[in-house]
């Protein structure tokens, strides 16, 4: 049986430890999803300027967030890497025209242990990381994660890390509440995204900048939406999204997940 593509919404580093909506579906849907052979995982928060795959035996924690509780500096998600497969990654981008690295000594960013502690908790699950770009946009992550339609069929999960909205400006003002009301720039967009995944309506989800409503107010930046490109892209051609998760943190940050298949 193929595996799905999922799109996960991380948020805030607070995932890891503190209860919500969030954390509770991702605790549970690691069961019901069962368990890949390996995990291919865009993260937001792995940059580079050409798609790069991490091949390391033993990748090592990176904790990329400050101010936090203590707590959060002694989660250690010791699943192990894979270098065959990150080569294999890096073979099927190379065959689609991307020029791809392997790279070494790239630890697990957050965007990458927060949601897999909680999905794989017994880390018994070979990881690779996968780079977003955030400068070459949409189309670029469509079809980088296209390149990778064929993992799906060999028991590979392949995992697009982000988040669905992603506005921090708006997020640490102050101006919202734990349970504070979405506001409607945001549900807007959730329910674009939403009715266009369900669609499959790939035109419109590369061209999501130009046709979303309020695009730019979700995502400032592309980096935390770039990864639903990837994992869309993953599922194939014809691919469908359903959202298998929805919720918000403080009202703006959207926890939404996806499936394609
Ligand atoms: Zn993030």
């Amino acid at each position: 049986m193929a595996f799905p593509t999922l799109f996960l919404s991380h948020g805030s580093p607070m995932l890891a430890i503190e209860d919500s909506p969030a954390r509770a579906f991702l605790k549970s849907y690691g069961q019901t999803l069962g368990k890949p052979r390996a995990i291919v995982i865009a993260s937001a928060h792995f940059e580079t300027g050409r798609p790069s795959v991490s091949g390391d035996e033993k990748p090592a924690m990176i904790y990329d967030f400050r101010g936090f509780p203590d707590a959060l500096y002694r989660i250690v998600y010791p699943a192990p890497g894979e270098p065959a497969a990150a080569v294999k990654v890096a073979g099927l981008l190379e065959a689609a025209g991307f020029a791809p690295a392997v790279v070494r000594d790239r630890g697990y960013d957050h965007g990458t242990w927060v949601p897999l502690s909680l999905l794989y908790p017994a880390a018994d699950v070979p990881v690779v990381q996968l780079s977003v770009q955030p400068h070459l946009g949409a189309a670029h992550h469509l079809a980088v994660g296209r390149a990778l339609a064929s993992l799906k069929n060999e028991d590979i999960l392949v995992i697009g890390s982000g988040t669905a909205s992603h506005n921090l400006h708006e997020f640490f003002r102050g101006r919202y509440q734990v349970d504070a009301e979405t506001p409607a720039w945001v549900s807007a967009f959730d329910a674009w995204v939403r009715e266009k995944a369900e669609a499959g309506a790939v035109d419109d989800l590369v061209n999501y900048r130009d046709r979303a409503p309020h695009a730019r107010e979700n995502h400032p930046t592309e980096e935390h939406f770039l990864p639903f490109h990837v994992a869309f892209g993953a599922a194939g051609e014809g691919a469908k999204g359903q959202r298998v998760h929805s919720s918000h943190d403080h009202g703006v940050l959207t926890m939404d997940a996806y499936a394609f298949c």
